[in-house]
């Protein structure tokens, strides 16, 4: 394969005392994670690397102890091995276990610690909109493993209302009983997909947290007139940048958030977890955007 230029503003260099970092995935040639860290490294004046490693399933347990044994001070990790990857970490942090899944493992003194930091990721831009999640009435389509994150994390930051639209309605429902045995207070319901229109027009957040709109821009998840102007839409979906649920949602109104922002809000959760030093949000948006529009 070959290697990918690096972007203007990217130069490389390593010394005795670089800190390396990286992600693990199968596979792992797609993420743009090693470019976005390294960039960030660089912006902060930090002496650190982040690099790809392919990892195979069944080389998981070996690669982890490997990446101990070798000094790795963190790395992230991506599909398969999200849900893997707890049992070969020594701890896990109280979110990330209630989520069922890892992205990000920090080592020191040579133990493993795994952090999930979609959800924060996730909120990072709404926070950027000041949205008040108190008050704000939410509805979610899909009920995979990326809307267990942001279902957890709506939930923690207050928000009242939350009702999950998913095509396969038994899974909405076993991820309601899960979120209410954390949530209580809250009032979360399962519609099947198919019924969502009513809850996704009441909405004051409505995300598509299913794959829809990343390869078949045809289907609409639900009818134009669930969009208006009172209203935030945020799409997880980052390929195309802007999706076609979000050009309707702009068409009419809302305020749109591309899936672009969680993916970079992850990234900075988990550089801030590793370094401690903020995370150059705008200095990397620049970087990626290009590659999202190229691809749309
Ligand atoms: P997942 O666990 O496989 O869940 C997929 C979800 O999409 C399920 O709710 C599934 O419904 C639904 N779905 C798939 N095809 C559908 C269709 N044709 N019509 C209606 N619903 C459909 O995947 P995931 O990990 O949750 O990821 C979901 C999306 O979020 C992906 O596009 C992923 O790239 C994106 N994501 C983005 C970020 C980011 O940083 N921006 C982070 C994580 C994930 P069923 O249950 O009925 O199958």
């Amino acid at each position: 394969m070959m290697a990918m230029a690096l972007p203007e503003g990217i130069s490389w260099s390593a010394s005795g005392t670089t800190r390396l970092y990286g992600i693990m995935g199968y596979p792992i040639a797609h993420s743009l994670s090693p470019m976005m860290q390294t960039f960030a490294f660089q912006q902060q004046h930090l002496d650190c690397v982040y690099l790809p490693f392919l990892v195979a399933p069944e080389r998981l347990a070996a690669a982890v102890a490997g990446a101990v044994a070798l000094g790795v001070c963190g790395f992230n990790v991506t599909i398969p091995h999200k849900e893997a990857i707890m049992a070969h970490l020594d701890d896990i942090a109280p979110a990330a276990r209630a989520i069922g899944a890892v992205n990000t493992v920090r080592v020191q003194d040579g133990k493993t610690m795994g952090y999930n930091t979609d959800g924060e990721g996730f909120l990072q831009p709404l926070h950027a909109l000041h949205l008040p999640f108190r008050t704000t009435t939410t509805c979610m389509l899909g009920a995979g493993g990326a809307a267990r994150a942001v279902a957890m994390a709506l939930l923690e930051a207050g928000c009242p209302v939350l009702v999950l639209a998913n095509r396969t309605y038994e899974r909405a429902a076993h991820l309601v009983a899960i979120l209410q045995g954390h949530f209580p207070q809250a009032q979360v319901r399962a519609v099947p997909l198919a019924q969502a229109a009513p809850a996704a027009r009441q909405s004051g957040l409505l995300i598509n947290a299913t794959s829809v709109g990343l390869h078949d821009a045809s289907e609409a998840l639900v009818p134009d007139t669930c969009f208006h102007p009172d209203q935030v839409v945020y799409d997880l979906v980052y390929r195309p940048l802007y999706t076609p649920l979000l050009q309707v949602a702009q068409r009419r109104g809302a305020t749109i958030v591309p899936g672009l922002d969680m993916l970079i809000g992850q990234g900075a959760a988990a550089f801030q977890i590793w370094t401690g030093v903020p995370f150059p949000v705008e200095a990397v948006r620049r970087l990626l955007q290009p590659f999202f529009t190229a691809a749309s």
